[in-house]
């Protein structure tokens, strides 16, 4: 759509006052207007429910005049007028002040008994009763040429748009107009081939942006917003494609692993593994070998439920690049879980991780790990060991990739629980030397199919779908926090649980009491949205949320725990301080843990049998399954408490009641995905900008994503650099700007 100037400036289509105010909405350029599509429509004849109007609420209804007076006041001098409309039960009254009762004429012309009208205000109360103050509105039917004109428009279908005091629904639609109306259909090249269209049975962009902005009837806007939900599936599928199509092109260097007749590290690996890998494990990898011995990026996105030994899998595909002569990097979403994931790894390589080390195997690598808390020396001895080579595997958090590390020759990097390493990351990776390292992006939060298609489109995906044997399993119960009884019961299994040489977690979600009481997130903590808090009344929102520090203390004044060795984990603990916590918790010198999410992920002590979440339903229900799958590791079941003060029958009692019915991951996943909205579910990136996606849900319109993923891929695999396709392409580079752009923002 740049032909016709559409990507000119507002001021040039319509006035510069009405140009301001669209600017106010973020809309910028004739395009931006054209893609401002409205929320809603309203039936010229059906008028809006009074009753529902609320204080303070900015609306625009739809309702019939009743009577308009004008009178004087004779406190204040001046004049009134007082219009009363009304959907035939309820009554809305308009308030125009004036100095002269010349002024207020032309609203008494207008505003005639029996007349319907859309007026648009904030809703005031005066003596009790709901009132708009200067409402702006406009008059159905009146404003057309002509009778008949007159009586076809009053039978449409009005769009309303997403409200805003900077100017009226029907300003926006006037101005709409002014950039539609000139414009045939030749002059809006459309990013969805005809055949395509035709297949689906899709109205072209012309039609559907009348259709949207201008119906004659509810089928129009229907058939457009199908068509313009298709559109947006369709761009960002193209831009997936030509994505993968250019990462296939890209050089990467083979990484076959150590030759038949000379085993590697790989193969000491494996002949020293204590356990046997799961059917799902070998499968998976051997996907990732072939990946590997080509000279290509591999780009895999491997899901596998908490505890389904991800780490092994991730740690043999760096045995293998080890063994080719390169390096990998491990990267973990926090410092703790590189520390931990550097003690693991160290641990199962045993003397394969010891190079020149006394006792270390002959073929040994060095671990490392480089994190932002190191000292100085630290830091700079593992700098050194990863650009002399002489490390094998670096550890670390994303930090890895943006600082200036440098490797001797990095051949892969793997990825630890995280579902946001997004599309720029992997960019970032590309760019950071000639050869692209191979990727490994691994998740334990299940991703539904269209998400993953959306959010990792340019990734194959894997699965681990078979747990390792001898897992117990986790119970999970409810307790309502205001049950004191219940509370007591908690904690005495928790004693009962170290007696019998377990250890327990107990989660909250804030740090300290200190910090404001109102759902204020600790930078580790990631609760559930303020709206949402608003939700739980005034009583549950003064309530504070439970804090570590103080938690502790109460545990430890505890008759039923006296004895029992407590310690706290959180965010503003230093590196070695959380190191050092975890380690003890390990051994068993502390039994009962009081953490924030810092434990979320990964964590792995077989030892714990039970997790006590204060808060419960102030967490998200992905983030309470990875909590979960903390405790019941071992061969001991785990126990799972949550408490909750959640009411029934809100989505947070939803949350809590859906983990204590089911462990399987999918479902859960499905649940929230349902209960979230959706930036959450994309990312920021991917929702926001102003050109992406406006319409298209990935849960609801999971099958158009399907479809559109099959047309996009024949498009761009027939036609890879689209050169028969320049709408398409065009609409791609503007659907990948804003995230740019927004990418450079945050970076
Ligand atoms: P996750 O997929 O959650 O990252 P981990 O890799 O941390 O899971 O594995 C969880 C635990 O299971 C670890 O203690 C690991 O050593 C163990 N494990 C992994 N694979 C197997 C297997 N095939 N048999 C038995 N235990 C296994
Ligand atoms: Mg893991």
């Amino acid at each position: 759509m740049t032909d016709l100037g559409l990507q000119r400036p507002l001021d040039r289509f319509v006035g510069a006052r009405t140009a301001t105010a669209l600017g106010k909405l973020g809309l910028r350029t004739g395009e931006d207007l054209l893609r401002h599509y409205p929320r809603r429509y309203t039936e010229p004849g059906r008028l809006t429910d009074l009753s529902e109007l609320r204080t303070g609420e900015h609306v625009t209804v739809m309702a019939k005049v009743r009577q308009a007076t004008i009178r004087h006041m004779r406190s204040r001098g001046g004049v009134m007028m007082e219009a009363v409309v009304t959907d035939g039960v309820r009554e809305l009254a308009l308030t125009f002040f004036a100095k002269h009762a010349g002024s207020l004429r032309p609203h008494e012309s207008r505003l005639l008994p029996g007349r319907v009208g859309l007026f648009t205000g904030d809703v005031g109360r005066y003596k009790g009763k709901a009132q708009l103050v200067h409402p702006d509105y406009t008059i159905v039917g009146v404003d057309a040429d002509d009778e008949q004109a007159a009586l076809v428009e009053a039978s449409r279908p009005i769009p309303i748009y997403p409200a805003s005091s900077a100017i009226p629904s029907w300003r926006i639609a006037t101005a709409v107009r002014t950039v539609l109306d000139p414009l045939g259909p030749g002059d809006l090249p459309d990013p969805v081939p005809a055949d395509v269209r035709e297949r689906r049975r899709l109205v072209d962009l012309h039609t559907a942006l009348r259709g949207i902005h201008a119906p004659y009837s509810d089928d129009d806007h229907r058939r457009a917003r199908a068509r313009l939900v298709f559109e947006e599936a369709f761009v960002l599928q193209a831009a997936l494609a030509r994505r993968r199509a250019e990462t296939a092109q890209a050089d990467a260097v083979a990484r076959p692993g150590a030759p038949v007749e000379r085993p590697g590290l790989l193969a000491a690996f494996d002949a020293r593994l204590p356990f046997t890998l799961t059917a799902g494990q070998r499968a998976v990898g051997e996907q990732i070998a072939a990946d590997l011995a080509r000279p290509r990026p591999m780009q895999r996105l491997l899901q596998g439920e908490v505890g389904s030994g991800k780490t092994v899998v991730a740690l043999r595909a760096m045995l293998q690049v080890v063994d080719s002569g390169g390096q990998a990097a491990l990267l973990a979403p926090t410092e703790v879980l590189a520390a931990q994931h550097l003690r693991t790894l160290r641990a199962l390589l045993g003397p394969l991780a010891e190079e020149g080390m006394l006792g270390g195997a002959e073929d040994a690598t060095r671990v490392v790990l480089l994190t932002g808390s190191q000292t100085a020396a630290q830091r700079r001895e593992a700098l050194l060991e990863a650009a002399s080579g002489r490390a094998g595997i670096v550890v670390g958090t994303h930090a890895l990739l943006g600082e200036h590390v440098q490797f001797a020759d990095l051949g892969l990097v793997v990825v630890d629980e995280q579902h946001r390493f997004g599309v720029e990351q992997r960019d970032q990776l590309r760019q950071r030397s000639g050869q692209t390292p191979h990727l490994l992006v691994m998740t334990a939060t299940p991703i539904p199919r269209t998400v993953a298609m959306t959010v990792f489109g340019d990734l194959e995906v894997s699965s681990l779908l078979d747990l390792p044997g001898g897992r117990a399993g986790v119970t999970t119960h409810v307790v309502p926090a205001d049950n004191a009884a219940w509370l007591d019961r908690t904690w005495r299994r928790v004693r009962e649980e170290v007696d019998a040489g377990h250890r327990a977690y107990v989660v909250c979600p804030r740090i300290s009491p200190d910090d404001p009481a109102d759902a204020e997130p600790a930078d580790d903590v990631d609760l559930v949205s303020e709206e949402e808090a608003l939700l739980f009344g005034e009583a549950e929102r003064r309530r504070p949320l439970r804090a570590v520090l103080e938690v502790a203390e109460e545990l430890s004044a505890l008759p039923a725990l006296a004895g029992v060795r407590v310690a706290v984990l959180h965010g503003r603990m230093t590196g070695p301080e959380k190191d050092e916590v975890m380690a003890r918790f390990a051994r068993g010198d502390v039994q009962v843990l009081v953490a924030t999410t810092v434990i979320e992920v990964g964590v792995d002590v077989p030892e714990a049998t039970v997790m006590v979440v204060l808060d419960a339903d102030r967490f998200g229900l992905s983030q309470l399954h990875q909590l979960r799958g903390r405790v019941g590791r071992g061969s001991d079941p785990g126990l799972c408490l949550l408490v909750s003060t959640a009411p029934e029958d809100t989505d947070a009692a939803t949350r809590v009641q859906t983990l204590a019915r089911t462990t399987d991951g999918f479902e859960i996943a499905g649940v929230d995905l349902e209960l979230r909205r959706e930036g959450d579910v994309l990312g920021a990136s991917q929702s926001g900008g102003s050109s992406s996606l406006r319409l298209l849900r990935v849960v609801r319109h999971a099958d158009v994503i399907a479809e559109a993923r099959e047309d996009a891929v024949a498009v761009v695999g027939a036609d890879p650099t689209l050169e028969a396709h320049p709408a398409l392409a065009a609409a791609i580079d503007q659907w990948l700007d804003p995230q740019r752009e927004e990418f450079l923002e945050r970076a």
